[in-house]
């Protein structure tokens, strides 16, 4: 008999209300203050207390299903609703409360579901070394797939600047809530607050995984486990070592000391030029977000030097959450009132000569032309002829000199975004591994270097349907 969602976990519950009653009886309970039943039933958030026994229930009291998913975010949701579809009986084990909470904060809330090229070649492109691997899932679940999948379910997707597409509603909890329903609606199993603990297996194959709420079998398995940032989603990168010890080389994250890209032409125009004792600070779409001051080196690719270096790892961040501009604070001693009064004190000084000519050691050339071009300032101008509206949009230029981030240097080297199992260790027709023959891999557990726009989740929705096919 098909059991129903949640099912397990009420099972799983019952036994823990069970194993607690008995503690309390070994345990005593302290007269003055809370007994361990209520502090247990406070804590898993029991009201009111569920029976050790749940008579009204008819469970399937094996603990074997077709398929385990192990971790319950984005891409082992997507596989345990595909797998479920396919009319198999299927498990997710997810240490959270609740699942997709990484997915729920993505994209700064609104979640940037995938990126709207749906041509694969140009899709592939911006998956560095990993593109040869990646015709042939995105060929079997591509972008197209990913759209029709969200919008067939009732959440239409809008594409905004860089092809990046969204939930119409701009909600991410909107996206975990489509996945949730599609396992609801195939009577996946879900049992939260449940971490894997140890997967016990021999001879290149998995025997069963073992949990905080007892021990599980399957004839396959799902990795799903991500990777390591944002650990207090849930994702302490737990995967890794168990693929280790399964046979599977795991390669490192890549450092996130790295410098940035930035695509116009007049920040590449300036390489070589180092400017000190600046502040750079950054904002995502528009909402400021940190600041640190030092020097920074312009090179051909776009910014660097240690105090960049220092930004690269928040930044790449941000980067997956909007559009991120750096703004240059090129005078940072000075607010802007008396920043003015010095300009003006310098123009004083010098009201015959060119404005282009008048600051000494003060602005790089170059600079200075690209602060006098946006402040729609002839560099021939001569001092006395420069009007105060000018001086003041100068000033305020000076004070905040903008330009949009692209990206990390190259392939977007952000923790986010690699490190994990060479994709050369997996069949990617069915992610299937090529180490243990019940091992299905997805998401974030791949090394693949790929740049903010919705490229990480396409491949956890592209790698988490194929595996829920095939597992
Ligand atoms: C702040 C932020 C914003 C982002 N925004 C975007 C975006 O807008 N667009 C985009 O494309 N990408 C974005 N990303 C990247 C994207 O969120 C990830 O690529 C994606 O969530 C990875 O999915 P996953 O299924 O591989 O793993 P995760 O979503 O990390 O899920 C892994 C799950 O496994 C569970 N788990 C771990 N260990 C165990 C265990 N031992 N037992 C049981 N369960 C376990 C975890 O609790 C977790 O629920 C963002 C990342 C971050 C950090």
């Amino acid at each position: 008999m098909r059991k129903s969602v949640g099912q397990a976990s009420y099972r799983a519950i019952a036994q823990l209300v069970a194993r607690v009653v008995r503690d309390d009886e070994v345990v005593g309970s302290n007269p003055t203050g809370p007994t361990k039943k209520s502090f247990i039933r406070e804590r898993f958030f029991l009201s009111p207390p569920i029976p050790a026994i749940i008579p009204h229930m008819h469970f399937d009291d094996s603990t074997h299903f077709d398929l385990i998913v192990i971790g319950g975010g984005a891409s082992g949701l997507m596989a345990a609703g595909r797998a479920g579809s396919l009319g198999k009986r299927v498990l997710i084990l997810e240490k959270n409360a609740e699942c997709g909470k990484k997915l729920s904060i993505s994209g700064g809330g609104r979640c940037n579901i995938t990126n709207a090229e749906f041509d694969i070649q140009l899709l592939l492109e911006n998956y560095g070394d990993a593109a040869k691997f990646l015709f042939s899932p995105f060929a079997q679940f591509g972008v197209q797939e990913a759209f029709d999948f969200f919008e067939s379910r009732g959440l239409p997707l809008v594409i905004e600047g860089r092809k990046r597409a969204f939930p119409s509603t701009h909600s991410a909890p909107d996206v975990v809530r489509v996945l949730l329903d599609e396992c609801a609606k195939h009577h996946v199993e879900i049992v939260n607050r449940c971490a894997v603990t140890k997967i016990h297996h021999a001879n290149g194959h998995i025997e069963s995984v073992e949990t905080s709420q007892g021990t599980f079998t399957a004839d396959s398995f799902v990795l799903a486990t991500g990777g390591l940032s944002h650990p207090e989603t849930g994702s302490t990168g737990d995967g890794f070592p168990w693929l280790k010890d399964l046979g599977h080389t795991v390669v490192t994250p890549t450092p996130s000391l790295v410098p940035l890209s930035v695509k116009e032409q007049w920040v590449r125009d300036l390489q070589g030029v180092t400017i000190k004792d600046i502040k750079i600070s950054f904002t995502v779409d528009g909402v400021k977000a940190f600041n640190k001051k030092g020097s920074i080196l312009f090179t051909h690719f776009g910014i660097s030097g240690p105090t960049v270096l220092h930004c690269a790892q928040p930044v790449s961040i941000l980067l997956q959450e909007g559009d991120v501009d750096a703004h240059l604070d090129l005078f940072p001693t000075l607010d802007e009132g008396s920043l003015n009064t010095a300009v003006l004190e310098l123009f004083d000084g010098h009201k015959n000569m060119l404005i282009k000519n008048v600051w000494g050691g003060l602005l790089h050339a170059g600079i200075l032309n690209r602060c006098l071009m946006l402040a729609s300032i002839s560099s021939e101008t001569p001092v006395h002829s420069v009007t105060r509206e000018e001086r003041i949009r100068l000033v305020k230029i000076l004070k905040k000199l903008s330009f949009p981030i692209d990206g990390l240097l190259g392939m977007d080297k952000a923790i986010v975004a690699d490190g994990g199992v060479p994709l050369s260790e997996v069949s990617m027709t069915t992610m299937k591994s090529k180490k243990i023959d019940n091992l299905y891999l997805t998401g974030d557990l791949f090394h693949i270097v790929r740049p903010s726009g919705g490229y990480s989740l396409q491949l956890c929705w592209t790698t988490g349907f194929i595996a829920g096919s095939e597992g």
